[in-house]
């Protein structure tokens, strides 16, 4: 562990502010956190929270980056953050590493995370050449009218523990590209995996001398959080987290009617159909609902499976789990580390407690696992449950490894049981049927941001918006035309003639 905080320059106690260069760091002076690795409970290091007064020298630092950063043409903002993915190229292991480390899971899919932060500045080194804007033709003689894109300025960005680098990568670099300073707050839970991603940014920021423009700031969500969401200088303020979370800063921000772009809760489902490929399914439906033991937002938390492979479906996934390896994230056979922490861990046990008086029927798992040398940690088995349709607690999201699975008899009925709850993040369809397959991508089928085909749930490409609707807040990052929730658009009108005429055909003035 000790070589592994080296390698990303985490020392015993560290700072919790930056403006993005090695001389950066600012001696925050806020109440001391200890990171916790979910791993066997123990501590890994400490960081000094940041006070209000940091956020006011970020905020400050930030403004006089972003006037200068603005002006740099896009192509040149791109080769930068060709740097910054090449950076992360050479860090992946190490910190896939620490994401298992501070998160919990397994290195596999921490590395996976890291891969998707590289795609993305693969995709903004792109974009720096295509932040396209429409050319139109003016109803007017000898006017020209287009629309350009200009960077917002200062965006505030606040990420979830359970995607530490990825959700920080779909947003800064896409910002940056876009020519924004960021002002990133991570998840208290996963303090250290920020700092070391400031680690690996600052030769960067060194080399071209952009102090101030990759700032981050660790301190509680009520009081940096609150200074983001409340300050006007912060034109967009991008969050990741719950529900609850996103209901907060979407008041906030929108008081002083300022954007924010929210990725919320999800409560996914899959729906099996009588033709589905069970062998597909199963393990589309094993990565989604154990993979990061249930703490994705895509997580696959509910099986809508026709009745009449109900049954056989039960018993591959019940053959399928009993062989999950559950045990130290950092082991490579292992499939299921643990949860986050004790409160998800009583959060899950009462979700069970809940799902018993309401009339569910734990088929599988749900016992804490003990394992050994990792005692402080809580490890759990995977829970399947034979879920009546009117198991209420099914419409909630709890964030940990808990599949309900609930028959329906017509696939309209599969559908709205889908859409019957207040999350729309991702959905997927298990079928050979073009008929069912075309239904479930209608306007009236899935209701989600993503609606995936003989695919799961989770383990979306960076290429693609991500994102959901409803309750999951209706914002889109990383790929395709997401982007442009970093910009604002102009439209601009130029008169190249020698005379004055109005819109609509209106006349007016004296001759
Ligand atoms: P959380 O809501 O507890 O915290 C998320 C972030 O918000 C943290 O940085 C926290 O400090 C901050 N925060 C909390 N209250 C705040 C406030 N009032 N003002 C400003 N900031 C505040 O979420 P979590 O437990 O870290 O993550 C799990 C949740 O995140 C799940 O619901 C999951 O579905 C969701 N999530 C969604 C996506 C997505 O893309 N849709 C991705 C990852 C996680």
């Amino acid at each position: 562990m000790k070589e592994l905080l080296k390698t990303l320059g985490i020392k015993a106690e560290n700072y919790g502010a930056t403006t993005g260069t090695s001389d950066g760091w600012l001696k925050t002076s806020g109440e001391t956190i200890v990171s916790i690795s979910p791993i066997d409970g123990q501590p890994i290091a400490s960081v000094i929270q940041a006070t209000e007064s940091d956020y006011r020298t970020i905020v400050s630092e930030a403004e006089t980056a972003f006037n200068k950063w603005r002006m740099t043409p896009a192509p040149r903002r791109g080769l930068v953050i060709k740097e910054i993915g090449d950076a992360l190229r050479v860090y992946k292991e190490p910190l896939g590493r620490l994401i298992t480390l501070e998160m919990g899971k397994i290195v596999q899919e921490g590395m996976g995370e890291v891969q998707e932060a590289i795609d993305c500045s693969d995709f903004a080194l792109g974009l720096s050449r295509q932040l396209y804007g429409q050319t139109m033709h003016s109803e007017r003689n000898n006017h020209r009218m287009y629309e350009q894109w200009h960077p917002l300025g200062i965006v505030g960005v606040i990420t979830a523990f359970n995607f530490p680098v990825a959700v920080w990568g779909w947003n800064f670099l896409i910002s940056s590209v876009c020519g924004n300073a960021t002002i990133w707050k991570p998840s208290s839970k996963t303090p250290l995996t920020a700092i070391a991603v400031q680690n690996i940014l600052a030769p960067i920021a060194d080399k071209h001398q952009l102090h101030g423009l990759f700032n981050m700031i660790i301190g509680k969500g009520r009081d940096i959080g609150n200074a983001m969401t409340t300050d006007r200088r912060l034109p967009l303020i991008s969050a990741t987290g719950s529900c609850d979370m996103g209901r907060k800063v979407a008041q906030t921000v929108g008081a002083r009617l300022g954007r924010s772009l929210l990725e919320l809760g999800g409560n996914n489902a899959i729906i099996v159909a009588e033709d589905a490929d069970m062998d597909l399914a199963v393990r589309a439906i094993l990565f989604g609902a154990v993979g990061t033991s249930g703490q994705r937002c895509t997580t696959t938390r509910r099986i809508i499976v026709h009745h009449s492979v109900k049954k056989e479906l039960l018993s591959l996934l019940k053959k399928a789990y009993a062989q999950v390896t559950i045990g130290n994230p950092e082991g490579a056979l292992i499939l299921m580390g643990p949860l986050v922490d004790e409160d998800a861990f009583t959060t899950m046990m009462k979700t069970l407690e809940t799902v018993k008086s309401q009339g569910g029927n734990i088929i599988y798992g749900g016992k804490r696992v003990v394992v050994s040398g990792c005692e402080g940690g809580f490890y759990v088995e995977p829970v399947i449950i034979d879920a009546p349709p009117e198991l209420d607690v099914m419409k909630e999201e709890t964030f940990a490894p808990i599949l309900y699975v609930v028959a329906y008899k017509t696939f309209e009925e599969a559908i709205s049981i889908q859409n019957s709850v207040d999350q729309g993040l991702s959905s997927a369809v298990f079928t050979d049927s073009i008929s069912y397959s075309e239904k479930f991508l209608s306007h009236a089928g899935s209701d989600c941001g993503l609606a995936n085909v003989n695919i799961g749930t989770s383990g979306a490409e960076i290429g693609g918006s991500f994102g959901g609707e409803k309750d999951t807040g209706g914002g889109r990052e990383s790929g395709s035309e997401s982007w442009k929730a970093y910009m604002r658009r102009q439209t601009c009108t130029i008169n190249w003639g020698g005379e004055l005429p109005l819109a609509q055909g209106i006349k007016f003035g004296v001759d």
